[in-house]
């Protein structure tokens, strides 16, 4: 049996800032990170298309929270503590510059994850912290009282420790492991995915984006606006992994199977497409795309309305306006399946956050057990914002277990 002041299981973002961050609080503290893959940081070393989009240029806590559909309340105080400037200031501490890309997105200035891979590689070992890869948790067990907390049982040895971290990820293994020590867990499903329209004509105009678009998932009250791309499948782009991201859940159930209404000029009422047909009377309606409509697209919505191609925009007949209209403010869409966004995708659900102290991200069911990153019931949109939840509740939870045993 091995023993050590600390042991975190899951050798991923949020497991190795807790350990290096314990580590610096005290130097002297034992630390064992426990993972069960051969290479640690995995998803790191993918993510962001392999440059790690390590965090979002958004300072504000109360702006930064709104971009987690699951999490938001609870990381509000977190993110006061430490958010993407404490990120930021402390991968620059570490020799990891990080640069903002125009839409906010966070990079390290190499544009490769690997700088943030042997940054913690060079911190751990120059720490002490072991790191033990092919090691898989099955259980662990936990008395209160006694001073040595927890008995952690492996498919290899067997540890103990004083204080325990699951940062383990998506892990379904330590989910129903956590229902049996009686943690309430929600059912996890994904989330950040594209929408499938099987064989639908829109397909054809695949690469196309539109700036800004409106998605409404029917029957919901899910919305989401941003650029929106058309590809040979479906449709992706921000607006769409937003709405799968609010409406995880939601679509879920409906085993993703669902309708939708696209607005292609969000920013513009009916009112305003009146008043511009009046000023393009005798403009040609096909070759005059209304607003900054792409023409291919505005060729597929007028093809759907009218016959005569030379057509000129007042001597549309009031149904065809009434039809020009729809199309453009409500196109509706069937959708039928989903498909995994390769960036960037993560899973909704995990550890009830009622039974979590946010201060210190640690279990208010069994003191002494921290847990952080996507264990828990939080997940954010695509954006870096993912990392940035791990990141913070890995600081909180390593500062409160390096104080602890001092
Ligand atoms: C392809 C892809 C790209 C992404 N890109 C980005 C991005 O650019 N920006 C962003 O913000 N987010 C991104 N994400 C999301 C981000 O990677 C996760 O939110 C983040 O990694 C969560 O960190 P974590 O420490 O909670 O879990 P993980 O990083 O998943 O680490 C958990 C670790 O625990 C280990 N483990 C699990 N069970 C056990 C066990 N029983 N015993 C021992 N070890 C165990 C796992 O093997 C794993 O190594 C991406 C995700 C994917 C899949």
């Amino acid at each position: 049996m091995k023993h050590a002041d600390i042991i975190i299981i899951g050798g991923g973002a949020a497991g190795f800032f807790a350990a290096i961050t314990a580590a610096s609080v005290k130097p002297d503290l034992s630390i064992i990170i426990l993972e069960q893959s051969k290479e640690v940081l995995q998803k790191v070393r993918i993510s962001g298309g392999g440059r790690c989009n390590a965090t979002h240029a958004c300072f504000d806590p109360k702006e930064l929270i709104n971009f987690y559909p699951r999490g938001a309340k609870e990381l509000l105080g977190p993110f006061y503590s430490f958010g993407p400037s404490q990120t930021i200031e402390w991968f620059k501490n570490h020799g990891v510059s990080l640069k903002t890309e125009t839409d906010g997105r966070m990079f390290p200035v190499t544009d490769s994850s690997e700088t943030i891979l042997n940054c913690f590689s060079d911190l751990t070992k120059k720490m002490g912290i072991k790191v033990f890869t092919n090691v898989k948790v099955k259980n662990y067990h936990y008395k209160q009282s006694a001073e040595l907390k927890f008995e952690i049982i492996t498919d290899s040895e067997n540890y103990t420790c004083n204080q325990m971290m699951l940062a383990t990820g998506s892990s379904p293994f330590i989910w129903n492991l956590l229902k049996t020590q009686g943690y309430h867990v929600i059912e996890p499903v994904p989330s950040l995915f594209t929408f499938n329209l099987p064989k639908h004509p829109i397909c054809n105009l695949m690469g196309l984006s539109v700036p800004k678009a409106k998605v409404y998932i029917k029957d919901t009250k899910i919305s989401s606006d941003g650029p929106l791309l058309i590809t040979h499948w479906g449709l992706s782009g921000p607006a769409v992994l937003k709405a799968s991201a609010w409406g995880a859940g939601v679509l879920a159930e409906r085993k993703y199977e669902f309708d939708i209404l696209v607005d292609w000029v969000p920013d513009i009422n009916v009112p305003a497409i009146n008043q511009l047909r009046e000023e393009m009377a005798k403009k040609k309606v096909v070759s005059n795309p209304l607003f900054s409509i792409p023409s291919r697209l505005w060729q597929f919505i007028t093809n759907n309305i009218i016959t005569d191609r030379e057509k000129n925009w007042a001597s549309l007949s009031k149904m065809e306006m009434t039809d020009m209209i729809n199309q453009l403010k409500s196109s509706s869409f069937s959708v039928k399946g989903k498909t995994t966004f390769k960036e960037e995708f993560v899973t909704a659900g995990g550890v009830s956050l009622e039974q979590i102290n946010f201060r210190s991200f640690q279990s208010k069911l069994q003191p002494g057990l921290f847990l952080a990153g996507e264990v828990l019931n939080i997940d954010a949109l695509t954006g870096g914002f993912n990392f940035q939840a791990a990141w913070t509740g890995g600081y909180l939870a390593g500062t409160e277990m390096g104080k602890k045993q001092e």
